[in-house]
């Protein structure tokens, strides 16, 4: 099931996105019981109790109207926001997470032995199609990384891999967009890695029962549509159910907390000379089973 964050007319709601188009969770539930039980934003949904056995019932009343087509918005009368427009803390992101990668960043030494962590800041967010900024007056190095991320839905810490996937909520595609001369100049990747919207995120989550391994999905990104980057999340170092054991360790993660779990070789900073964004340059990162992410980087306004 994918369920998306997307606005019309000014209006910005949750929806499940199918074939049909898009089914607006709050107003096809009052069209079938008069009430309208679903929070307003996705992250406050996902720890609703029953939030998705309530959906999947939804969505077989759908299938039984006579006029069920008319539930449907089309998909393309909606703009769709990141699926968590507005997480409640930073995003965590894997560093180093594909062997090829750390190699191309630096050397075999770069490989790392433990699971490597940096943050991004909540105020990076934005959804598919959104604008990336250049930021022509802070950075001329900005690069893209296609990833996989991983949403928590439930409340948890000291997570075994055994139990990690019992704390997952779904899967969605993040850019995690890089200032590569601010990330080098300040040492820690902080600046370098949240300038606004440096993070793209979306078009929606596909909830974890529809993902069976998050461990094997081919990824591929794409610049001005020539292939950059293409691999499968097989190539992890550390698997999707280590990262969460090992960030679960004493912290809390939260329902909504995202993780982008890594990106594999093929960023520009790894070309030969390197081959960084600019204005007018269009990403594509595909993930299997997800969908494709596709923004466009304009000029600072
Ligand atoms: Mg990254």
């Amino acid at each position: 099931m994918k369920i998306a964050t997307v606005s019309l007319e000014d209006n910005v709601f949750v929806g499940v996105v199918e074939e049909m188009g898009i089914l607006a969770l709050n107003d096809v539930e009052e069209k079938r019981t008069g009430r309208r039980p679903y929070a307003e934003e996705l992250i406050t949904c996902i720890e609703q109790d029953n939030f998705l056995e309530n959906i999947k019932n939804l969505i077989q009343w759908v299938e039984g109207q006579p006029n069920k087509a008319d539930l449907y918005i089309p998909i393309e009368k909606v703009t769709f926001l990141a699926p968590i427009p507005r997480p409640s803390k930073n995003i965590f992101c894997v560093g180093k997470n594909y062997v090829e990668h750390a190699i191309e960043m630096g050397s075999k030494e770069d490989i790392p032995e433990h699971v490597m962590v940096f943050t991004k800041a909540p105020t990076t967010v934005v959804g598919h199609m959104a604008g990336i900024l250049e930021h022509r007056e802070v950075t001329t190095q900005l690069d893209y990384e296609g990833e996989l991320a991983v949403i928590i839905g439930k409340r948890g810490k000291g997570i075994t891999k055994e139990e990690a996937f019992d704390y997952i909520f779904g899967y969605t595609i993040l850019n995690d967009i890089t200032a590569r001369d601010l990330q080098k100049k300040h040492k820690q990747f902080f600046i370098g890695k949240s300038l606004d919207t440096s993070a793209p995120t979306g078009p929606w989550i596909v909830t974890n029962d529809s993902i069976p391994n998050p461990n094997e999905l081919n990824i591929t990104t794409k610049v001005n549509g020539e292939i950059r980057q293409q691999s499968n999340t097989k190539h992890f170092i550390f698997p999707v159910e280590e990262v969460i054991s090992v960030l679960s360790k004493g912290m809390t993660l939260e329902p909504g907390d995202i993780i982008a779990t890594g990106t594999p070789a093929g960023v520009g900073k790894g070309f030969n000379p390197p081959r960084f964004l600019k204005a007018g340059d269009t990403i594509e990162i595909s993930v299997e089973g997800i969908g494709t992410l596709l923004n466009k980087v304009v000029k600072d306004q």
